[in-house]
């Protein structure tokens, strides 16, 4: 499987959990990675086999983080075929079209 993490309030409020998490999974042989609204200079470094990261010219139609949760991840989701994706936002990104993607909401 695929799954990714989002960054601000998701992995920065559970850092140890969801690393120590990500490198369990990729020994049983899924893919973990970072689908952020962040600009990729600003992932910090981890475990990650990938990252989705906005670039500055993608978040310029969204006015907030809302938006772009809404908007721009399902998009990503999509694209990148991501199964399940864990968000502070996922209230919002469920607005969108995530096709088969579990998204869970971290609280
Ligand atoms: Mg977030």
């Amino acid at each position: 499987m695929k799954i990714s993490i989002d960054i601000d309030n998701t992995l920065t409020r559970y850092p140890e959990f969801f690393s120590v998490t990500a490198i369990m999974l990729q020994q049983w042989g899924h893919k973990v990675g970072i689908l952020t609204g962040r600009t990729k200079e600003n992932v910090p470094d981890g475990p990650w086999d990938f990252v989705i990261a906005c670039t500055v010219e993608e978040s310029k139609p969204y006015t907030t983080d809302e938006q772009k949760a809404r908007e721009w991840k399902p998009k990503m989701i999509r694209e990148h075929n991501i199964d399940i994706h864990y968000d502070d936002y996922a209230y919002e990104i469920l607005k969108g079209d995530v096709g088969n993607c579990k998204v869970v909401q971290v609280v």
